[in-house]
């Protein structure tokens, strides 16, 4: 066993802290914003099967990864399909052609979250034509990039609207469910409130105006560990929370 993994992780205390946390936030939140119960999504990427089994028996039912890889092995595995009957998955990485059918094969494949082009729409429409086996159209969110940051995945928030446009015009098998950011990491909240969220939340809007659409309907996924309750409050409906609840994860290389 690693060193990681010798330190005694109490999933249970950290989905509570993180659910009361969020109620907090909830409170918060203005009441011109929808008021749309947040989700919480837990980020189990890196982490070992026993643990999302763990957090599943503990109540939570939505998970979050973010390589194809992982989330094929984690929502294949017998332990996972045995135990988790009603696990559903949010696939929040970046999406490469070549791994479309891998994710979409992912049994209780719930959401992908992170759409960033036409020609990945277009893709996955395609795809899931030929690979569902009810009549359910697959759930997806269009991940904006609100920082700029070259580095970072999703479309430009000036070209969001389009994007949603075209998914819900030309990709029939595609459910449009909201806007996606990451934002930057570690953004000091005293200078304000966070303008990548204040970003989503008016594409959000913009989307909503242009396309004729109910604001009750649109998800806004932003917020992990470090500044969930703010998203919150900044209108946020889906968190991703990783190390929170499950710990810290060794540093990437
Ligand atoms: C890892 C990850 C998270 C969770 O990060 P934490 O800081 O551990 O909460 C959320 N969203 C995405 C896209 C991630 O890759």
């Amino acid at each position: 066993m690693s060193s990681e993994n010798n330190h005694e992780v109490d999933i249970m205390y950290g989905l509570k802290t993180v659910l009361a946390q969020i109620e907090g936030a909830v409170a918060r939140r203005s009441k011109d914003l929808p008021q749309i119960l947040p989700k919480l999504v837990a980020v189990s990427k890196i982490k070992p099967v026993p643990l999302i089994i763990q957090a599943y028996e503990a109540g939570q039912r939505h998970f979050g990864e973010n390589y194809v890889n992982e989330l094929a092995e984690k929502a294949h595995n017998p332990d996972i399909l045995e135990k988790c009957k009603e696990i559903k998955w949010h696939f929040i990485g970046h999406l490469q052609t070549n791994k479309i059918n891998k994710c979409l094969g992912s049994p209780g494949l719930y959401i992908l979250e992170t759409v960033d082009s036409e020609k990945l729409a277009d893709n996955l429409n395609k795809q899931w034509a030929k690979i569902r086996n009810t009549d359910d159209k697959l759930n997806i969110m269009v991940q904006v990039n609100t920082s700029g940051e070259e580095a970072k995945s999703g479309i430009d928030p000036s070209q969001a609207t389009n994007l949603v446009e075209h998914v819900i015009k030309n990709c029939h098998n595609l459910n449009f469910q909201g806007l996606m950011t990451i934002g930057q990491y570690d953004y000091d909240t005293s200078l304000g409130p966070n303008p990548d969220f204040l970003s989503l939340v008016k594409c959000r809007q913009e989307v909503t105006d242009k396309l004729n659409l109910d604001i009750n309907n649109i998800e806004l996924s932003m917020g992990m560990s470090t500044d969930f309750e703010h998203a919150i409050e900044l209108g946020a409906t889906t968190v991703r929370v990783g190390s929170k609840i499950f710990g810290a994860r060794p540093p990437k290389n």
